[in-house]
């Protein structure tokens, strides 16, 4: 599934290959004529799908909002979008839902997905003990692809059209295989971040042009390849070599890892538009600014930066230093990755942040975020973080068809007042109806389209046994002996 054209290996295909999910594939491509009424004359030509009487958000400032309009999608495109558009395609009823461009995440780990919410009391040291240093070792390919496909389903039943993943497995060349057929499997749009693993057998980085050769000779697919690096020279000039973006972990207090060792790359001329810093916490405010005065990008995990001590999310900082940042997940080990959350957790700490220093006495603050805002980091700074504008992050005919339908009819939203407080305000995953990807619908009425949840539920199940076992935790869901468990 996907548009990737490449095959991967043999013998990974072997190992990971699970003949349900290539027909959840097939199911995927053929979901636009799935519960729909179909075209009043169907022939050979453009698929063609009518998005009817939605309120329309678009995130383009020459296209505006919409309290009623249509958008018409043509194969992988959006062609129009304005109100009474008619034309032969097939019709989705949008008059009870919000229509904007879909969630992007800048930054996961979907490897770690059948260990989601296991260490919902870790703070870094416990993650850094008993996940990245212990779970990542026992990791099989066949647990890097289940982790990656069903985090790349979890995201696209949240509304998340793109997404980066940053799986820090790559223990061998096999389980880079696994982990981007895991994301093409999906359906989801991704930015494969080859990021490093652990072992003997771990090549990382220098299977970056195997990788690039077998699986990413066109740009124009779904999953496409970025380098995730540590703050170091070497991998920056690799990446650059080889045209990739460049994704980065940056917390301050950590060793090599901080905001200043950034900034001595940044002497020898290396910070540029390339760059994705991810986190980039108990920064400086010159620091900051040095991020925006070379053009780079930010990813800011709010939830999980405040739970985990990664320091205070910097997101006032951001915003004094002119940069409206991208919104990330991180580890569903931890916190739950959709972007209801990721949105929400920023509007408010940003709010709190900014009342305490009214209620002390403090004038002429900055601007509180709006509902808006956030949702416009959630989107269209999610798409200028990963350089993918051009493509996706806003409703802009001519640009690829990723959208998400929210339903404006469910208990948390009755009556129906405002868009944008809706979204921030009040919805949660539940609210996402429809989820379309460069055309296709993927998600319609609530459910997720060729996906066998029970199927894929046992699969995890097996996959999380086993790392479980290697591990030697406790297998009981209430047991919270271990710390941060
Ligand atoms: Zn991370």
């Amino acid at each position: 599934m996907g548009d990737n054209g490449a095959k991967p290996s043999r013998s990974t295909t072997e190992r990971v290959d699970r003949r349900a999910l290539m027909k959840a594939g097939a199911a995927l491509l053929a979901s636009t004529a799935v519960g729909m009424a179909r075209p009043a004359v169907a022939q050979r030509g453009p698929v063609r799908t009518l998005l009817k009487g939605g309120v329309v958000l678009s995130f383009d400032p020459a296209v505006g909002d919409f309290e009623k309009a249509d958008i018409l999608i043509e194969d992988k495109k959006i062609v129009a979008l304005r109100p009474d558009i008619s034309a032969e395609a097939v019709v989705i009823d949008a008059s009870r839902m919000i229509v904007l461009p879909g969630f992007i995440d800048t930054h996961h780990h979907f490897y770690q997905s059948a260990l989601r919410n296991l260490l919902p009391n870790g703070v870094l040291t416990d993650y850094f003990r008993d996940i990245s240093g212990a779970a990542t070792n026992h990791y099989r390919p066949e647990d890097a692809y289940m982790g990656n496909l069903i985090g790349a389903l979890r995201s696209l039943d949240a509304g998340i059209t793109t997404i980066t993943d940053l799986s820090q497995v790559s223990n061998t060349p096999e389980h880079s295989d696994a982990l981007i057929k895991g994301l093409t499997d999906s359906g989801i749009r991704a930015i494969y971040a080859y990021s490093r693993g652990s072992g003997a057998g771990a090549k990382w980085p220098g299977d970056v042009e195997r990788l690039q050769k077998q699986y990413f000779s066109s740009t124009d697919q779904l999953v496409t390849l970025a380098l995730g690096t540590a703050v170091n020279k070497d991998q920056w000039l690799l990446a650059r070599r080889f045209g990739l973006r460049i994704f980065t972990h940056v917390v301050g207090g950590n060793r090599g890892l901080g905001p200043e060792d950034v900034m001595k790359l940044g002497d020898e001329g290396l910070m540029g538009p390339d760059n994705v810093y991810i986190h980039f916490t108990n920064a400086t405010n010159d620091q900051m600014r040095r991020i925006k005065d070379t053009g780079g990008w930010l990813s800011i995990a709010c939830p999980i930066e405040m739970a985990m001590r990664h320091g205070m999310s910097p997101i006032q900082q951001a915003l004094d230093a002119g940069i409206r940042p991208s919104l990330s997940s991180d580890v569903e080990t931890t916190m739950a990755a959709d972007m209801f959350t990721q949105m929400r957790s920023v509007f408010i700490l940003q709010r709190a942040l900014l009342n305490d220093r009214s209620i002390k006495g403090e004038k002429d603050l900055p601007p509180l975020l709006s509902a808006r805002d956030v949702i416009e980091f959630a989107t269209l700074q999610g798409a200028r973080a990963d350089g993918m504008e051009a493509k996706v992050g806003t409703l802009t005919p001519g640009k690829e068809a990723d959208i998400v339908m929210l339903r404006t009819d469910l208990p948390n939203t009755l009556p129906f007042n405002s868009a944008y407080g809706a979204i921030t305000t009040a919805m949660d995953t539940s609210n996402v109806d429809t989820v379309i990807i460069a055309g296709k619908v993927v998600k319609r009425a609530g459910k997720l389209l060729g996906v066998d949840l029970d199927r894929m539920g046992r699969e995890a199940a097996a996959s999380r046994d086993y790392l479980v076992g290697k591990l030697g935790w406790p297998r009981s869901v209430i047991d919270t002996s271990l710390s941060g468990h």
